[in-house]
């Protein structure tokens, strides 16, 4: 009991100075297949670092590594893991162990409690129930120090799991040297996105003699040797650690060769204290979230805060390594050789351009440039603009939505990357039927492109969603077309292409809709049906994704006040659902139901910029009100954290965007529309060595509305704020209110941005 005060008041002290105190990566970790809490592990690493490291739960092939509800633990494990959906690749495992040897991951699990675990990003401990063993860890960015503790009495053990080949992948290897403290391994292990060629060249090196060791396969079990080539070799070797002692592993990976492995241990790990490591991976923890300093919240608020931002500090990873010269170069998944320059992974655009990409462009500008130049490279070693990578190309979701990743970072000014190259690649996607999978090009661009929408009855899945992208893509490839000076005749094109989303708005139904070939509805119509011609959601979600015009999609609606009350209708609406496209309700439909608002389903992307559309009709209040409803009841602190899949940072950046008080509707319009904060103070620290501060005057749990705002001691009417407004930092002021003031930013000329008002639009 004292000690856990000692632990409390430690802990409060560190707080003080430290957000990375403030993080819990087992938030989201309480999921499963039929329901997620964000479908999480506890990343412990360096923010958008090539190497992730997680206590591993799971058996292989789950895409579960590491669940909250689980007994046993099975190692601490080398992930890139972006989704349990798309899974891992390059991993290797470590699991001390005393007694008995056990080498396979069904066998080897050990009983471990919450109470007995610390998971910090920087650090994670845990103690072995049975065995007594605390098994600790801490990161570097392509590396990590483990340290065992063994109580004894009985024989100490390290097993090294390499995971098994990956499809099409030559075998895996596992090999001690001669000197007996290294071990080098090539994982293999992968789940598509790879060549052939695809390897993990991991060193680890333990600071002591191995006394005894082997390696073993999962099929055969323990065989003699000191390396072994096989289709799932591990490594087990024995310590003098048997009437207690410590046993550290020091461990550096590389995607290029064993030899960069060993440059990146040197630079990484080599010589390094555990303890520095974890004093190195807090400071850079405590720099990527110091960005923003929040003041005021409760406890569970600031927990929230800080994890979510923490969730949108990983992702996507960084694949560059620095060769023995010093320059950046990175293993290509695409093109399978070792190419110059910045490569980014580990990302789903269809989730992620919404908030994750714009969050970064206001936290890490810099970084940005790299991921685009990065989406070039990609373009140049495999042919086609990435959409869902984990390493290489993924054949995951629908639409072209790294248009708006890249025109939204041009049109901010971010730069250091070939934007002509990029609107080369964008515009050989937009006609691109025969890509070498659905997920690049645009599947359904010969009926898009002649008709101005992909039809329902053309074979092809998910139509309306994939026109309704397509729409927002264009607006997207226009604005990108005409800041690079594109000729006239091609940026209309895209700019006539951005209005299709008019085609596929029936307006019997007040609902997107599928659409047939000869211009006849699909029926029958629910709007409540999910999949079929939408993805991942129903009409109730789907009809919203008008993302650069509000003004055009209500005036398909019928005007702002018949828009408004269908913005209504989806909290009011029963969470009823027909799913008969994926023959199961599907998890984010009982997300969805479990959320208790209606038909609005925060659990997943397509409806999360909804609650914002109430700026552009007139009726900012509700924005404000149902922005704090979301913050409060869809977030919670603790392992249950998130409503649905997290998505590499997406329904996280949605979290820490909407509690500093806006959000990016349009990305690729540089514009955040206005919502409700939720800190007294936000103090953002800007790369440009400008500080934003947000305040919320007459903060509280009931004042959720917006009496006034104020920029820089100026009045600001606008339910909008630009980009470079936030950047040039300053004060931004809200007033808070328990009650709505309707009159504020009701004016037409106070809305944000909609293609059909811009005068530019063809
Ligand atoms: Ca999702």
């Amino acid at each position: 009991m004292r000690m856990a005060c000692l632990a409390i008041l430690c802990s409060t002290l560190a707080l003080a100075q430290s957000p990375a105190e403030w993080v819990n990566p087992l938030g989201g970790t309480d999921s499963t297949y039929e329901f997620s809490k964000g479908n999480l592990y506890p990343s412990v690493s360096l923010p958008f670092a090539m190497n992730a490291w997680t206590p591993q739960t799971g058996e292989d092939p789950s895409g579960w590594t590491y669940q909250y509800g689980a007994l046993r633990l099975r190692g601490l494990k080398l992930t890139h893991q972006p989704s349990p959906w798309i899974n891992d690749y390059g991993c290797v495992s470590l699991m001390p162990m005393s007694g008995a040897l056990a080498v396979k991951d069904s066998e080897r699990g050990a009983l471990f409690s919450h109470d007995r675990e610390q998971a910090h990003p920087y650090q994670y401990r845990v103690k072995l129930l049975e065995s007594g063993i605390w098994a600790e860890l801490a990161p570097t960015p392509r590396g990590a120090i483990m340290r065992f503790s063994f109580p004894g009495p009985d024989k100490a053990y390290v097993v090294l799991d390499a995971f098994p080949a990956g499809k099409n992948s030559v075998a895996p290897s596992v090999q001690i040297e001669p000197g007996k403290r290294r071990i080098r391994v090539i994982s293999r292990y992968h789940h598509g996105g790879v060549p052939s060629n695809f390897a993990s060249h991991v060193l680890v090196e333990f600071d002591r003699d191995i006394l005894e060791c082997g390696v073993w396969d999962q099929a055969e079990g323990l065989k003699p040797g000191q390396e072994l080539s096989s289709a799932h070799p591990g490594v087990w070797a024995r310590f003098a650690a048997d009437q207690g002692a410590v046993v550290q592993a020091r461990i550096a990976s590389s995607f290029i060769s064993a030899e960069q492995a060993e440059l990146n241990f040197q630079r990484e790990v080599a010589g390094k204290s555990f303890e520095e490591i974890v004093g190195a991976a807090r400071a850079a923890w405590d720099e990527t979230l110091g960005r923003v300093r929040i003041e005021g919240g409760s406890a569970a608020q600031k927990e929230v805060f800080y994890s979510c931002l923490y969730r949108a500090s990983l992702f996507p990873r960084c694949l560059d390594e620095l060769d023995a010269q010093g320059r950046t170069v990175h293993y290509s998944p695409y093109s399978g050789r070792v190419e110059p320059g910045h490569l980014f992974t580990d990302n789903g655009f269809w989730d992620t351009f919404r908030a994750a990409f714009p969050l970064l462009t206001v936290l890490h500008p810099g970084l940005d440039g790299q991921i685009m130049e990065g989406i070039v490279h990609a373009y140049e070693e495999s042919g086609w603009i990435p959409e869902w990578q984990s390493p290489g190309h993924r054949n995951c979701m629908i639409g072209t939505n790294s248009s708006a990743i890249l025109a939204d970072a041009w049109m901010k000014g971010i730069r250091g990357w070939d934007g002509a190259k990029a609107l080369e690649a964008i515009a050989k996607g937009a006609h691109a039927e025969k890509a070498p999978m659905d997920s690049v090009g645009r599947l359904g661009s010969r009926f898009y492109d002649r008709l101005g929408y992909v039809p329902a009855d053309a074979g092809i899945n998910e139509s309306a969603a994939r026109t309704l992208e397509y729409a927002y893509d264009d607006f997207c490839n226009w604005k990108l077309a005409r800041a690079l000076g594109r000729p006239a005749e091609e940026v209309r094109a895209y700019g006539q292409r951005a209005f299709n989303y008019r085609q596929v708005f029936d307006p019997g139904t007040g609902f997107m809709r599928g659409r047939n070939r000869d211009g006849s509805w699909l029926t029958p119509f629910r709007p409540d049906s999910w999949g079929g011609v939408f993805t991942e959601g129903c009409a109730w979600h789907w009809t919203w994704c008008v993302f650069h015009d509000p003004a055009g999609l209500s005036k398909l609606l019928g005007g702002d006040t018949a828009m408004a009350e269908k913005l209504d209708a989806v909290f009011t609406t029963r969470p009823t659902s027909e799913f008969g496209y994926y023959g199961e309700m599907i998890h984010e439909i009982t997300e969805m139901v479990a959320a208790d608002m209606g038909q609005y389903a925060h659990g997943n992307q397509p409806i999360q910029h909804m609650i914002y559309l109430y700026d552009w009709v007139g009726q900012p209040w509700k924005t404000q009100y149902w922005a704090r409803q979301v913050l409060d009841r869809m977030y919670k602190p603790g392992p249950g954290m998130y409503c649905g899949d997290e998505d590499n940072g997406q329904t996280s950046a949605w979290y820490v965007l909407s509690a500093l008080g806006f959000y990016s509707v349009a990305p690729g319009t540089s514009q955040f529309a206005l919502g409700s904060p939720l800190f007294q103070q936000a103090t953002l620290q800007l790369e440009n060595g400008r500080t934003l501060s947000i305040q919320a005057r007459h903060q509280g749990a009931k004042n959720v509305y917006v009496r006034s705002v104020s920029l820089n001691g100026k009045p600001l009417a606008r339910t909008w704020i630009d980009y470079r407004e936030l950047m040039a930092g300053g004060q931004l002021v809200f007033e808070m209110s328990a009650t709505p003031n309707e009159q504020r930013g009701t004016r037409p000329q106070d809305r944000p941005y909609s293609f059909s008002l811009d005068p530019d639009a063809p």
